[in-house]
């Protein structure tokens, strides 16, 4: 459908009292207000009928006018479902890495609780396509259970995510890592790891592993679990060690990365570490290895 048949469709025409306005669509068939926003939702979302420029200036009116023909008795659980949920990319400077940490921590009490937000996903897929500006970096394990996006209950472009098993951060991690701080003006860093992590499990065996490549993962490992092994011994061992490795990540980070260790000592980058509980879907913060502000 072009945009001039969509304006076509998009009549609107006034009847009486309250809801005195319907939408009328080109197949005749018509619709009340309240199911308006999800219409135009429904639109928007179909790259087919994104129009040109000149084009695009008549959209917004049309959809701008739409909008406020909506009653007031729409709900806002309503509206904001057809809107973009927010703008991605805040500004880095005015936006602490703790007040970020917070709104993370919403995001992730909407994931445990099974209320997380609407998305529209493909309209706002264009507007990031002109850039990226991520408030936060994520350097998290692989596991197919611990998608970052979800836990936090976060949209596109909101997340640079880091992810590599047992969320070690060696020299390709960290130089991800440099971008996004140095290039996108990320300025928090969560370092999260997670319960049953196979990687940290492979570690804490003590086996050798049969690819020169998985080796590489557990060395990385190897020094928490040394460490978790000074106070915890049993079943307590993994997870402890588990903790330790994401001590160690954060350490590493900062250690090994010049440009990292000046942003953190400058106050541009806020570093936290955290697990994330598999069953309740929670992510703690633990106390902070690296901050002593
Ligand atoms: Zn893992």
């Amino acid at each position: 459908m072009s945009l001039v048949v969509m304006e076509r469709a998009l009549r609107v025409a006034c009847i009486s009292g309250t809801l005195n306005v319907r939408i009328f669509l080109a197949d005749g068939k018509s619709m009340w207000p309240k199911d308006a926003p999800q219409m135009i939702a429904g639109i928007g979302i179909r790259p087919k009928l994104l129009p040109e420029k000149e084009d695009m200036k008549r959209f917004l009116l049309i959809l701008l006018f739409l909008l406020s023909a909506v009653p007031s008795g729409l709900t806002q659980e309503h509206a904001a479902a057809a809107l973009p949920i927010r703008s991605s990319g805040a500004d880095p400077g005015t936006v602490s890495g703790e007040n970020t940490w917070a709104d993370m921590m919403e995001g992730n009490q909407r994931f445990v609780s099974g209320r997380t937000k609407p998305r529209e996903l493909v309209q706002l897929r264009h507007t990031l396509a002109q850039g990226q500006h991520p408030r936060v970096i994520v350097l998290t394990c692989s596991d197919s259970r611990v998608p970052p996006e979800l836990v936090f209950d976060q949209n596109l472009g909101d997340l640079f995510v880091i992810r590599a098993a047992g969320n070690v951060a060696d020299a390709v991690e960290l130089g991800s890592i440099e971008y996004a701080v140095e290039h996108l003006g990320s300025t928090l860093l969560v370092v999260l790891g997670h319960e049953k992590c196979g990687a940290v499990t492979a570690a804490c065996s003590g086996e050798k592993m049969p690819t020169a490549n998985l080796q590489a993962i557990v060395d990385k490992i190897d020094p928490a679990v040394a460490q978790a092994k000074t106070y915890a011994k049993g079943d307590g061992l993994l997870d402890a060690a588990i903790l330790e490795n994401v001590h160690q990540s954060a350490r590493d980070v900062l250690a090994n990365s010049e440009v990292l260790r000046h942003a953190h000592e400058q106050g541009k980058l806020v570093v936290i570490e955290a697990v994330y509980k598999l069953h309740a879907g929670e992510v703690v913060r633990l106390p902070s290895s690296v901050n002593s502000r």
